[in-house]
Formats: structure tokens, C-alpha cells, sequence
């Protein structure tokens, strides 16, 4: 008790009086001489029991006074030993008994322990009790944890979500942890049917924690799908407002404005170079889930021969129709963005109807082959020869043949033009190189288009009677370098 005594004298003078060494050896010394005194005494006590004069009256009360004085003396001091809770070597309370101290801090750990619902932690060897020598303490168990509150520190043991190994969140345990994590990935996925999972690597660790660091579930969600941003920068162009560019990054204008400060509709300028901050989560979700589509199939095309009709004529015989099908695909997304997609299975629910164009391949006789010559237009006789007729120059020559007879290119070429002409009706001009140009006039049909390219002897429209004529019959002409020439001398 003695040992403690003094301790508290150095332990009091160190801790609230901060005293230099000089008042310490005083201190020391000052002990000494409460030693000297303690064998002073003894010896005078000795020489009071052999005292010859004992048992008189007088001598009874002095002895009396010698001892007790000093006893009295001795217990006040000793009934002034308080318990200090000291913390990191700061005291924080007094209490009257070490046993009362103890239960008051145990007592306040089980309280906030209660209150968070997790374990709190405090460093080994943080807190200690030491006996003081002090006048006043505190009896009541309340105000010594009144004392506590204001001054202990203290962590919890929470549950840290750690993403590729760096924390990103604490939560109170891993039961909340779990909510979290499951909140995230279901955020994904499509109605529980697919498979989602976490690109990173996510774990859920024990921490140690100061109590504002944790958050509950729900802010935890957030923070995680929401607390990283990505910054993007966009460059104005001529006619952009903030509104177009916090459209086109989806994000409102606000958000817009909140990432770049100071930035206003009226200041913006062509070539400005804008922040646009969009939320990007702390960690990505993948997950793939199927899909059924309806697709539409593209019919074939089909052709075949038909000996009925002209080479170079066509004829469609069966309209297409598109079918259609249904397909099974995987897939892929991150973050609710797709990736990828790999189709499955497909169900044929109506097969395509191939397009059939029937295409001939019959040719007049007359005009197999070339001699260097031009090839006949059409079956019949020459009707009205070239040159002067009724007073004027008949600039080509009249076959014969019945409306509807089919009329070919006498030599191979290029349609030069396809349509109606005035006094021509429906005709056909075949450029054949850069100086000749065949003419068919009055056609009751062309099979042919400007720009086309057709061969000798291929079908281009039917003999009729359009345009100034008088019955039907194929008007030919051929003409080089601008100037009509008697067809006959290259028929
Ligand atoms: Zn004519």
C-alpha cells in the first residue's frame, strides 16, 4: 500500500501537475523522510512499554496520544486511495473502488455493444486502473460512464466488402454484407432467370471500424453502383446546348453543371471541352440470360429456263414471301449492357416461299451467229423501204409483223434510251460502240431500261402500233455518227 502511495504522489505529479525533476527529487526525498518517521516511531513505542512510569495515568494518555495520533493520520491518508480508469495515459474517470471502475467500463462496452449489435473493439493494454490519491470520486456508476462516453475511443468489429482486395464499404456484419452483395447482383438479373456474377474478385472481410464509417445496407447498395465515376469529356459543337450534352450522356443537366463548376447555358462555346461525369459502379455485374426472338427468313431467289419465252425476256411466276423463325439466344451482358449474343436453338415456324422468275432462252433463227453484219429485229418483210416517200425521207424501213411479235438488238450494246418519243410512240435506241445506233419504233412493250447492256440477238420489246403509225409494224433505223442510213446495207 505503501509502494502505491508513493506511486500516486509521482503518478499525480507526472499525469495533472506535469512537475520538472527537481520537484520529483523532492518528492523522493520527502518519502524518505516518511520512512525515517516510521522508525522514529517505533523506537519510541519501544521506550514507552519498558517505561518505569507505565502504569500511571498520565503516562496511559500519553501514550495513548503518541499512538493514535499518528494511526488516525495513517487511516484518513489511506481512506483518500481512489481508482483512476486511465486511458492511453489520459485519465478518464475516478472511481472509489478498482472492483466499481472495472464494472462501469465493462458495463459501458456491453451497452454500446448492445446498441450497435457488433463487437467493440479496443487495443490491448488501452485501458488500466491505477490507485490515486484524491479527495473526490465518483460514487455513482451513471456518471462514471458519463466520463467514459465523453472521452473513451473505441472501433468496432464490422464486415468490410472488399473488391479485388481494396475495402469499399463496411457494413455491420456479414449478414448485412450478404444483403448487399445479393441487392447488386439482383439488380441484374433478369426476374432470378438468368445467371448473374461479379467480374471482380468480391470478399467480405472482419474490420475494425470507427462507427461513421459504417453504412446500412441500402447506402451501401448505392455507393457501390453509383460511388466510382467515370470522367469523360465531350468537345462543344456548333449548335450544342447543355442540354443536348447531358442528354447524349444521359445525365441531367444539374449533373452536368455539378462536374463542371461555374459552367452555364449562356457562356458555353464552340471547341469547350465539358466534363461529362457519369456514375460508374465500384463493381461490375455479368450476367446472361436467354432471349426468344421472332426473325424474319429471306426467300431464295429462283430462276429457270422458259422455252416460250425470248432470250433476254423474263417473266416472274411466283412471288416470295419471307417466313420466319424463332430463335433462342444467350445473352451476354455487363452492367445491364449488352455485350454479346450466341443464338441457341431455332424453331422454323414458317419456311420462306422462294421468288421464281422464269427467263428464256428462245432465239429467231435468223439471228444465231454474226458475220459482221447486223442482225435482223423482227420476223416479217420489209413493208416500206429507206429514203423519199410522199415527198419527204422515210429515215428507216418498215417490217411487217403482227402486234405483240418479239423485236431483238441486232448487235450487241448498250440502251441508249427506253420510252415514248412523239411521232415514235414507244421506242428503243441500242448504242452499238462510240458511232452506230440502232432505232426500234412503235413497240408495244420494251423489256429493256436506259443504261442496260444487251447482247446480239437479245429480246428488247414487242412489235406495235404507238406514236404515229397505221398499223402495227417494227420501224428500224440505223444511224451513224448522227445521219440515218439505209438499213438494208447492214442487215
Ligand atoms: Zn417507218
Amino acid at each position: 500500500m505503501f509502494r502505491d502511495l508513493v506511486y500516486d504522489i509521482r503518478f499525480r505529479w507526472y499525469n495533472e501537475c506535469c512537475l520538472n525533476r527537481s520537484i520529483l527529487t523532492f518528492c523522493v526525498e520527502l518519502c524518505k523522510g516518511v520512512v525515517g518517521i516510521r522508525s522514529r516511531l517505533t523506537q519510541l513505542v519501544k521506550k514507552l512499554v519498558l517505561w518505569p512510569e507505565i502504569n500511571s495515568s498520565h503516562a496511559k494518555i500519553r501514550t495513548l496520544l503518541v499512538l493514535g495520533i499518528p494511526m488516525f493520520i495513517f487511516c484518513a491518508l489511506f481512506s483518500l486511495i481512489r481508482w483512476a480508469v486511465v486511458w492511453d495515459g489520459e485519465i478518464v474517470a475516478v472511481a472509489s473502488e478498482r472492483q466499481m471502475a472495472e464494472t462501469a467500463v465493462q458495463d459501458y462496452i456491453n451497452q454500446l455493444e448492445k446498441i450497435a449489435g457488433m463487437p467493440v473493439q479496443i487495443p490491448e493494454d488501452t485501458i488500466k486502473y491505477h490507485p490515486i490519491w484524491r479527495l473526490a470520486a465518483m460514487e455513482d456508476k451513471q456518471e462514471l460512464q458519463r466520463c467514459l462516453a465523453a472521452k473513451l475511443n473505441y472501433q468496432y468489429e464490422a464486415c468490410g466488402i472488399f473488391i479485388d482486395g481494396k475495402k469499399m464499404v463496411a457494413v455491420r456484419d456479414k449478414s448485412v454484407g450478404q444483403v448487399v452483395l445479393d441487392k447488386i447482383l439482383s439488380t441484374y438479373s433478369q426476374d432470378g432467370k438468368g445467371k448473374v456474377n461479379f467480374k471482380q474478385k468480391v470478399a467480405m472481410k472482419t474490420d475494425i471500424v470507427d462507427i461513421d464509417e459504417l453504412m446500412e445496407a441500402d447506402q451501401a447498395v448505392e455507393y457501390i453502383q453509383y460511388g466510382g465515376t467515370d470522367v469523360k469529356k465531350y468537345q462543344v459543337q456548333e449548335g450544342d446546348t447543355l442540354w443536348d450534352v447531358a442528354t447524349a450522356a444521359e445525365i441531367s443537366v444539374e449533373q452536368l453543371i455539378e462536374a463542371n463548376p461555374g459552367l452555364s447555358p449562356e457562356t458555353i462555346q464552340i471547341g469547350q471541352e465539358i466534363k461529362i461525369s457519369r456514375p460508374a459502379p465500384l463493381v461490375d455485374v455479368l450476367s446472361t440470360h436467354e432471349n426468344i426472338q421472332q426473325e424474319e427468313i429471306a426467300y431464295p431467289v429462283q430462276e429457270k429456263v422458259d422455252q416460250e419465252l425470248y432470250w433476254g425476256e423474263q417473266k416472274l411466276v411466283q412471288e416470295g414471301s419471307f417466313g420466319q423463325r424463332e430463335v433462342v439466344y444467350e445473352v451476354t451482358l455487363e452492367n445491364g449492357q449488352e455485350t454479346g449474343r450466341k443464338a441457341m436453338r431455332q424453331k422454323i415456324i414458317k419456311e420462306p416461299v422462294p421468288r421464281i422468275i422464269a427467263k428464256g432462252n428462245k432465239k429467231l433463227l435468223a439471228f444465231r451467229g454474226g458475220n459482221g453484219r447486223l442482225a435482223y429485229p423482227t420476223s416479217g418483210a420489209i413493208v416500206s423501204p429507206f429514203g423519199a416517200r410522199w415527198g419527204r425521207t422515210h429515215q428507216g424501213v418498215d417490217i411487217a409483223a403482227n402486234n405483240g411479235a418479239p423485236v431483238v438488238a441486232a448487235e450487241a450494246g448498250t440502251i441508249e434510251f427506253a420510252g415514248n418519243r412523239g411521232g415514235y410512240g414507244l421506242c428503243v435506241d441500242v448504242r452499238h460502240g462510240s458511232s452506230v445506233v440502232t432505232r426500234y419504233a412503235h413497240l408495244s412493250s420494251a423489256a429493256v431500261e436506259s443504261g442496260q447492256r444487251v447482247e446480239r440477238g437479245q429480246f428488247i420489246g414487242r412489235v406495235g402500233s404507238t406514236g404515229n403509225s397505221t398499223g402495227p409494224h417494227l420501224h428500224f433505223e440505223v444511224i451513224v455518227n448522227g445521219t440515218q442510213k439505209n438499213p438494208t446495207l447492214f442487215i
